[in-house]
């Protein structure tokens, strides 16, 4: 995709972005947009910075890790982007994931929580996460349980894990075009989330990280505070494979 097509596409989402909060009675720029440049080489990322885009999201570490140093370096890059991790963490990577982003989004298990907290305090980091629960058939990602989700945040609140921001939630909607499929989804992880902010009061879990290329225009009706999306930014990846 050239530089011209990507800036293209980020005026037209970024338009349709404005349009679904309006039509759900929303606060114009209540919705953050997260570029997911996965499988995409660093010169996406840098089409993207043109556009003024300072959110970006990747799932694998390695490949976030690569081109987002090389950014983090580029000295002609002034403003520089925040990276989230969105794809589920293996423990190994949470180094590099810690020394690299700004956000996890992709929290589905206390293990990870803990081993952040680990290597936050080494590098003297605080950082951010997002509890990911899974609503939707397609993706095994995200808590399964409802319980140890609220266990996680629970233990995030009694003060276990002191480098780390409980800051929201995330969920991925099934993989189908049946909008009542993926509103349904999306409608429990905000219910979820409006319990658990209810039950922990202290705790700034603001943002709700719903809705993708297909289905941001419904999440936003259900409430995502960001939508993280790829393809519609940067066109199809290179290669299918997702799994890390
Ligand atoms: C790849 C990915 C996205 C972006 O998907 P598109 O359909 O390309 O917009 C969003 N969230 C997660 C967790 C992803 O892995």
């Amino acid at each position: 995709m050239t530089e011209q097509e990507v800036a293209r596409n980020f005026n037209d989402i970024r338009r349709r972005i404005a349009e679904a909060e309006m039509n759900a009675g929303r606060k114009p720029g209540s919705v953050t947009l997260c570029a997911v440049s996965k499988f995409h080489p660093v010169t996406a990322v840098y089409d993207a910075i043109k556009c003024n885009q300072l959110l970006f999201g990747e799932n694998r570490v390695q490949e976030a890790y690569k081109k987002f140093i090389q950014i983090n370096e580029d000295q002609a890059i002034v403003l520089k982007p925040e990276l989230h991790i969105i794809g589920t963490l293996q423990l190994n990577k949470v180094k590099h994931a810690v020394m690299v982003a700004s956000c996890i989004q992709s929290i589905d298990r206390e293990e990870v929580l803990v081993e952040i907290e680990k290597q936050c305090q080494k590098m003297h980091k605080t950082i951010k996460i997002f509890f990911e629960y899974h609503t939707g058939e397609a993706s095994k990602s995200g808590y399964l349980d409802y319980e140890k989700l609220r266990t996680s945040v629970k233990n995030c609140a009694e003060g276990m894990y002191p480098h780390i921001i409980p800051n929201g939630f995330m969920t991925m909607a099934p993989f189908t075009h049946d909008e009542e499929t993926v509103r349904a989804s999306f409608k429990t992880m905000r219910e979820i989330a409006t319990r658990l902010k209810e039950s922990f009061p202290l705790l700034p879990l603001t943002e709700l990280s719903m809705g993708m290329s297909d289905d941001y225009a419904i999440a936003i009706q259900e409430g995502s505070t960001m939508v993280r999306i790829g393809t519609a930014l940067f066109g199809p990846r290179e290669t299918s494979e997702e799994i890390q």
